[in-house]
Formats: structure tokens, C-alpha cells, sequence
């Protein structure tokens, strides 16, 4: 099998440790704490070929940026997660892809965008059509999720991993 590293960012509360444990555990947790940072495995089977992600869900509380340098370093692919309830979560990913594609010292690093939370359509407060300017601008994907009604939960990982297959 193949191993890859898969680093979850965005800005505090968007859902990264929701989503992460919807993704490894199936399971719904209303409450983390949000300076917890922790990574997970999760065996799975895509198009035939067994991989083992190793998923670093950040909580960006580094004291220094250097960590955050080694984890973007280490990392082969990124999901930048954003809230459709909070666009100011969706302007900081501008800079932490900046930061990755720094980083890496390359253009095509593998990156899924997801706006989490759409289960709170009644919130919105980021159009869809924004979102998707930015993805086709990025030439990433993008995904609307729900880590509490699991929707699009498996599917931006899935993304991620071809991804990082055909890479
Ligand atoms: P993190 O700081 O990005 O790791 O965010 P958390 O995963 O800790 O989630 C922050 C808050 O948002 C918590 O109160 C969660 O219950 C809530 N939350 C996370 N994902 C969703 C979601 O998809 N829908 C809704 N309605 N709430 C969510
Ligand atoms: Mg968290």
C-alpha cells in the first residue's frame, strides 16, 4: 500500500476536527477542543489500491511557524476548509495556500476545498458561486460538506487521494 500525508487547514471553529472524526470514526462530536491538535490513520480502498492516510488535524495554535512549515512540507495533500456561515474564514485561505505553494516550491500541489457546514443553509453567508470562482481560479475542487449530516464527508477525502495518486 501506498501512505500518504493529508494536513486539514482553515481558521478556528470551521469543523476540521468535525470533519476528520466524521471521516475516520463516523461519528458526530458537538464539542472539541479547539487547540487540540492530533493526527489519525485510515485505511482505505481507492480504485483498487489500498492507501493509509495519515491525517493531521491542525488547530493552528503552533508558537512557531517553523512546525507549521515542517507539517506543510511533510504534507502531500490539503483540504482548506472554510464555513459557508463565515466569510472571513474563506479570505484566510488565500494565505494559507500562498503559504503552502511557498512552501512545496511547486504550483500543482494536490488541495481540496471545502465549505463545511452547509447543513446550515439558513446561515449562509458565502454564495456558492463565490466559492466556486475561487476553486476554478485555484483549479481545485471544491465541496460543499456537512460534518454533522455527514454529507460530502467521504467524497473530499476520496478527492484528496487521487489526487495525491495521480501526483
Ligand atoms: P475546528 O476548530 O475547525 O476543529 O472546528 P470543530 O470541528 O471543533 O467545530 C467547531 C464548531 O462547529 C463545533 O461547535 C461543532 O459542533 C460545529 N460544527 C462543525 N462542523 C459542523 C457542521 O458541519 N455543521 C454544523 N451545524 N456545525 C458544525
Ligand atoms: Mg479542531
Amino acid at each position: 500500500f501506498r501512505e500518504f500525508q493529508v494536513v486539514v487547514l482553515g481558521a478556528g471553529g470551521v469543523g476540521k476536527s468535525c470533519l476528520t472524526a466524521q471521516f475516520v470514526h463516523k461519528e458526530w462530536i458537538e464539542s472539541y477542543d479547539p487547540t487540540i491538535e492530533d493526527s489519525y490513520q485510515k485505511h482505505m480502498t481507492i480504485d483498487g489500491r489500498q492507501v493509509v492516510l495519515e491525517i493531521l488535524d491542525t488547530a493552528g495554535t503552533e508558537q512557531f511557524t517553523s512546525m507549521r512549515d515542517v507539517y506543510m512540507k511533510n504534507g502531500q495533500g490539503f483540504l482548506l476548509v472554510f464555513s459557508i456561515t463565515s466569510p472571513s474564514s474563506l479570505s484566510e485561505l488565500h494565505g494559507l495556500r500562498e503559504e503552502i505553494l511557498r512552501i512545496k516550491d511547486r504550483e500543482d500541489v494536490p488541495l481540496v476545498i471545502v465549505g463545511n457546514k452547509a447543513d446550515l443553509e439558513d446561515q449562509r453567508q458565502v454564495p456558492r458561486s463565490k466559492a466556486f470562482g475561487i476553486s476554478q481560479q485555484w483549479g481545485a475542487p471544491y465541496y460543499e460538506a456537512s460534518a454533522r449530516t455527514r454529507t460530502n464527508v467521504d467524497e473530499v477525502f476520496i478527492d484528496i487521494c487521487r489526487q495525491m495518486l495521480r501526483a
